[in-house]
C-alpha cells in the first residue's frame, strides 16, 4: 500500500459523556504505515478516541473516515488490542482458541474455521514466539505473554491498521521491550496507533507522537513542544519527560 496513502481521516471531533466534553475539535490524519504513539494524562481520552476510530462511538460533531468509509464499514481491517488489566483467570479457553477466534471477523459465524484460518493462527503465534504455549490456558499466563497473545489475535484478522490500548501497562521491563520489538517488525505492513499514559516508555519506539487531554496535539512527527506537554499533563514537563527526547526539556543549568 502506499504509505502516503490517508487511512484515518478525523475532522473536528466532539464527543460528550453526560454533557461533559471528552474530545473536543480533535483533528488527525494516519497514514498507511505510520507508528504514532498518543500519550496523555488518565482520563484524557484516549480510549475514547480509539473507540471513536473503531466506529464504536459516535461522535456529537465532526466527520470521521477510515479507508475512505465510514468506521463501521471497515471494521474488519481494523485490528483493536484493548486493555487487559481486568481479566478472568479462570476463563477456560486455551492461547490457540482465543488467537483463532480472531479470525471470526474474516469468516461467517455459520462457517467452520478453515485450513486458512488454522495456518495464519499458526503465524501469528510464531511471530509473537507464543506458539509454544498453544494449548496454555489464557489465564495461566503472564501478563506480557497474555498481551502478546492479544496481539496475536489482532493480527490474524490481517489488519491495515492496528490500535494498542496501553499495551504494556502492568507488564515488566523486559516483555514491555518484546512487544515494542515485535510492534517495529510490524510497521511495514500496517499503520500502528499505540495508547499509553506514559510518555517516557514509548517515546523511543514510535515515528510520531500526539498528545491528548480533551484537545490533541500533533504536529505529524515527533516533536512535542514544551508548552503542548506543559498544557496536556498540567505539571512541568520535568516531572513526566524521563525518557523523551531532550529537545522538549528546559534547558538545564549546569552545576
Ligand atoms: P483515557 O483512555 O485517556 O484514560 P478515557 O477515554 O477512558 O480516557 O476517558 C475519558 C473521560 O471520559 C474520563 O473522564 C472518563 O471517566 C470518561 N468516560 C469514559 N467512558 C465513559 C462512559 N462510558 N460513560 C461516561 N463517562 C465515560
Amino acid at each position: 500500500m502506499n504509505s502516503e496513502k490517508e487511512i484515518v481521516s478525523l475532522r473536528n471531533i466532539y464527543v460528550d459523556y453526560d454533557g461533559q466534553t471528552v474530545l473536543e475539535d480533535v483533528s488527525l490524519s494516519i497514514k498507511a504505515n505510520d507508528f504514532l504513539g498518543i500519550i496523555g494524562p488518565n482520563g484524557g481520552g484516549k480510549t475514547t478516541l480509539l473507540k471513536v476510530i473503531l466506529g464504536l462511538i459516535n461522535p456529537k460533531e465532526g466527520e470521521i473516515k477510515i479507508f475512505g468509509k465510514n468506521p463501521d464499514k471497515v471494521r474488519r481491517f481494523v485490528g483493536y488490542v484493548p486493555q487487559t488489566r481486568i481479566f478472568d483467570r479462570e476463563f477456560p479457553i486455551n492461547v490457540w482458541d482465543v488467537v483463532l477466534m480472531g479470525r471470526l471477523s474474516n469468516t461467517s459465524l455459520l462457517k467452520y474455521y478453515n485450513e486458512e484460518d488454522r495456518n495464519i493462527t499458526h503465524q501469528a503465534l510464531r511471530a509473537v514466539e507464543m506458539f509454544d504455549f498453544k494449548y496454555r490456558q489464557i489465564g495461566k499466563l503472564s501478563e506480557g505473554q497474555r498481551q502478546r497473545v492479544f496481539i496475536a489475535r489482532a493480527l490474524v484478522s490481517e489488519p491495515r491498521l492496528l490500535l494498542l490500548d496501553e499495551p504494556t501497562a502492568s507488564v515488566d521491563t523486559h516483555m514491555q521491550q518484546g512487544v515494542y520489538d515485535l510492534l517495529k517488525g510490524l510497521k511495514d505492513k500496517m499503520a500502528i496507533v499505540l495508547v499509553s499514559h506514559d510518555i517516557g516508555v514509548i517515546s523511543s519506539f514510535v515515528d510520531k507522537i500526539a498528545c491528548l487531554n480533551r484537545k490533541l496535539f500533533y504536529h505529524n512527527s515527533k516533536e512535542i513542544t514544551r508548552e503542548d506537554l506543559e498544557t496536556v499533563y498540567q505539571c512541568p514537563v520535568e516531572m513526566i519527560a524521563h525518557g523523551v527526547p531532550h529537545r522538549v526539556m528546559k534547558e538545564h543549568k549546569e552545576k
